[in-house]
């Protein structure tokens, strides 16, 4: 029954295809050089790696095997230009016949070795093939049969999720049994390496309490296994960083073992998401894990609502620093309703998977659809991918293998999210960072994350670093940052920057006090503990007063008989002249400033809002500092917000706090940007040098699900004044636009280049 209606289905979903092929405005198959490696992509000579730039996956259900239409298939492949597939092997389900008893067998596989027909036809096609794992977790029959390969609570209760018994990451199933599921994959298929979807074992809310876990931990820590999380506890922040490092253990391990079977290029790749906050609660540091790998393969498939498609080049640039930019970094992107809700067999609307597509492309992230199961009955899907790949394949020259230009570097790191955010990261950590992106965004100000542990080797590279409320920092990454100044650089620090040690305990005084012309009155650690509990999840009814006040010479009434007020105001308060304050929502405490550093707002405390009779100020002036302004002797400009506007405008989206963000950075780097693109709209803007050419890559983000996911319609943008500063070696002749085909008068003038783009729908690439 089911497959008499499955063959039915098949044959309309051919015929569909072969319609779509004739209708799509002439895009046959001819335009796309196929699924063998580009020439357009990194030498031919290179490691499958290296050049592999196209992705696809058919993540295979257990039902499959009765539907896999597999030269439907291999069509698709063609038509989207797909070099390499991610192929579903084994580890939760297997998909071919395993000699392991124990490794659960797709429902429907029926004996089949669809796994191997699959990995067979993608190499006769030329595509490299990625075997498929998922190790976290196995069935039933697998517990009962190894209860000790297993995670266990202190109760000794197994961890279970959907249905199915979570593996302890220091047993012997991945010490033993998968090294011989691996063996016995890689020998079957020759696979170009392995990928595992969920390879990092329980997450740090799960403490495993299984024996070989006690004993392991014992043996590294000389101390028992914490009982619960506490994060004053020494056993448990060793917990904690022994954790991490076994994963790092797993990931070596595995590519020992991959490559002693496969050979030196076939690599063990563990998936891994673009979120920080995920990556940590999963134990996963991704700058040590990036120090190890050849590729990184990313999982991070959709938005969510507040961060928005811009945190997809955001992620692609984030790991590009720790992995270098001469390496790939393919992402997974759902073709079908991920993120909230999840729909697993419904189509994306087609919209919000291209710009989401297109803003990681614009961060250096190379595409990989993604599709849940061989057969769709909503077959919108199908469509999606190929005119973007279509599109990469013609450009791919220009899309991978080039620099980042950029003056501003936002500083963060692994132990800020785990010490400082503890157990609220995605708001002590992940709204500031959020904010200030948001702003930097919508004042089209390129920047670059980087880790405070590479500071030493990278802050040279900017003009500006910002810490974003980076509370916890070690003494080392604080003397990175004065040294950082020392030599002339510029800072911007928000919230409560520097006043805790890389394990989140404070200190009596910021690290970096000096240098903010800012100091504690009664020792950091009410302070910090303030500034963990409090968070922005509440808003009062604060304001924050901008000085000098200038209300009594423009038009408006008087207030009582305060004398006219003509002082200049510094341009960090352009805009406003219209107000002498602006919203602020959070509470600040009373600091002691520097001599010689300039106090630009102050807090002004809470007052009623309800009902408006009451609605006026208490105390309208206070001395609590929200912005000073310091410039150290002999170094460069230092702004401190401890108003963290930057937290606020990720939560509350206020004009005025993004619009002072955005100031303060202008004013930081002396109105010294690479970039300058004037016109309306919401546009994300990435500029690339490669050899002798640069690169500008421009989303165009304007749309009515810009906060509200999904987009449906896209939007045009224009016309775009840009103007971009030449390096001093360059000489350009002419301009390219990669997706409109046009070519725009070029106008020279010292050293910046200056054109006008008339139009943009989604996105443009210029090669100048
Ligand atoms: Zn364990």
């Amino acid at each position: 029954m089911v497959t008499n209606s499955l063959e039915t289905r098949r044959e309309f979903l051919k015929k569909t295809f072969t319609a779509a092929v004739l209708t799509a405005g002439g895009m046959g198959l001819a335009g796309c050089a196929g699924g063998a490696p580009t020439t357009t992509a990194p030498g031919a000579s290179a490691p499958w790696y290296r050049r592999t730039v196209r992705w696809g996956q058919t993540n295979i259900t257990e039902i499959d095997p009765t539907r896999y239409d597999i030269p439907w298939w291999r069509q698709y492949w063609k038509r989207t230009c797909t070099q390499g597939v991610i192929i579903n092997a084994g580890g939760i389900v297997a998909y071919y016949p395993s000699k392991f008893p124990l490794h659960h067998q797709a429902e429907y596989l029926n004996g089949r070795d669809l796994y191997g027909e699959l990995a067979a036809a993608a190499h006769a096609d030329g595509l490299a093939v990625l075997a498929r794992m998922d190790s976290s977790r196995a069935h039933e029959d697998f517990y009962q049969a190894h209860p000790d390969w297993f995670a266990h609570d202190a109760s000794g209760q197994p961890f279970r999720s959907g249905g199915l018994y979570t593996a302890c990451i220091n047993g012997p199933y991945y010490e033993e049994y998968l090294v011989g599921v691996l063996r016995e994959i890689i020998e079957r298929s020759h696979p170009e390496g392995v990928t595992d979807n969920s390879w990092s074992g329980l997450d740090r809310n799960s403490i495993c309490h299984c024996e070989n876990c006690a004993k392991k931990f014992r043996a590294a820590a000389s101390r028992e296994l914490p009982q619960t999380k506490n994060w004053n506890d020494p056993g448990y922040r060793q917990w904690m960083e022994w954790s991490y490092a076994r994963r790092l253990e797993i990931w070596d391990l595995n590519n020992r073992m991959v490559r002693a079977i496969g050979g030196p290029d076939c690599l063990w790749i563990g998936m891994n998401g673009g979120a920080v906050e995920s990556q940590c609660q999963n134990f996963r540091d991704d700058r040590e894990i990036c120090r190890r790998a050849e590729i990184i393969m990313l999982d991070y498939q959709a938005r969510n609502n507040a961060d928005g498609f811009q945190a997809n080049a955001q992620a692609g640039q984030r790991l590009h620093s720790l992995l270098g930019w001469d390496k790939l970094i393919p992402e997974s992107m759902a073709l079908y309703q991920a993120g909230s809700p999840v729909f697993r067999v419904a189509s994306k609307p087609e919209p919000e998977v291209r710009l989401w597509m297109l803003d990681g492309f614009a961060g250096g992230i190379q595409p990989w659809w993604h599709h849940v199961g061989a057969y769709e009955e909503d077959r919108r899907a199908y469509h999606t991918t190929e005119p973007l790949l279509r599109w990469h394949q013609a450009n791919a020259q220009y899309l991978v293998k080039r620099k980042p230009i950029a003056s501003v570097g936002v500083v963060w790191s692994r132990k800020n999210e785990d010490y400082f955010g503890r157990d609220n990261a995605a708001e002590l950590v992940g709204l500031p960072v959020r904010g200030l992106a948001n702003a930097l965004l919508r004042a089209r100000i390129p920047w670059l994350p980087v880790h405070a542990d590479d500071l030493e080797r990278d802050a040279g590279n900017f003009s500006v670093l910002i810490l974003p409320n980076l509370t916890a920092m070690s003494d080392d990454h604080c003397r990175s940052v004065r040294q950082f100044v020392g030599r002339g650089g510029a800072l911007i620090a928000t919230g409560t920057s520097s006043l805790c040690d890389e394990w989140g305990d404070a200190r009596n005084d910021f690290g970096l006090a000096d240098l903010f012309g800012a100091h504690q009155r009664s020792g950091g650690s009410a302070a910090s503990e303030r500034a963990r509990t409090r968070g922005t999840a509440e808003t009062s009814h604060t304001y924050l007063r901008l000085l000098p006040e200038r209300r009594a010479v423009v038009d408006g009434p008087r207030a009582g008989d305060e004398p006219p007020v003509t002082a200049h105001r510094h341009p960090v308060l352009r805009g406003f002249d219209e107000t002498d304050l602006i919203p602020f929502g959070g509470r600040l405490d009373p600091l002691t400033v520097a001599p010689g550093a300039e106090v630009l707002l102050t807090f002004v405390p809470a007052f009623p809002i309800s009902p408006p009779e009451t609605a006026w100020m208490r105390q309208p002036r206070t001395d609590i500092p929200g912005l000073i302004l310091n410039q150290p002797a002999g170094g460069g400009r230092v702004a401190f917000l401890p108003a963290d506007l930057d937290s606020r405008f990720g939560r509350d989206n206020l004009p005025d706090h993004g619009i002072l963000l955005a100031n303060l950075v202008k004013w930081a780097v002396n109105d010294k940007l690479p970039l300058t693109v004037e016109g309306h709209g919401l546009v994300d803007c990435h500029l690339y040098r490669q050899s002798n050419r640069l690169i500008l890559h421009l989303v165009n983000l304007t749309n009515t699900g810009a906060w509200r996911a999904p987009v449906d319609e896209l939007i045009p943008i224009g016309p775009l004044r840009v103007k971009v500063q030449l390096p001093s070696d360059s000489h350009p002749g002419k301009l390219k636009l990669l997706v409109s085909g046009e070519n725009p008068r070029l106008e020279i003038h010292d050293g910046w280049a200056a054109f006008e783009i008339k139009s943009i729908l989604d996105h443009e690439v210029v090669v100048i």
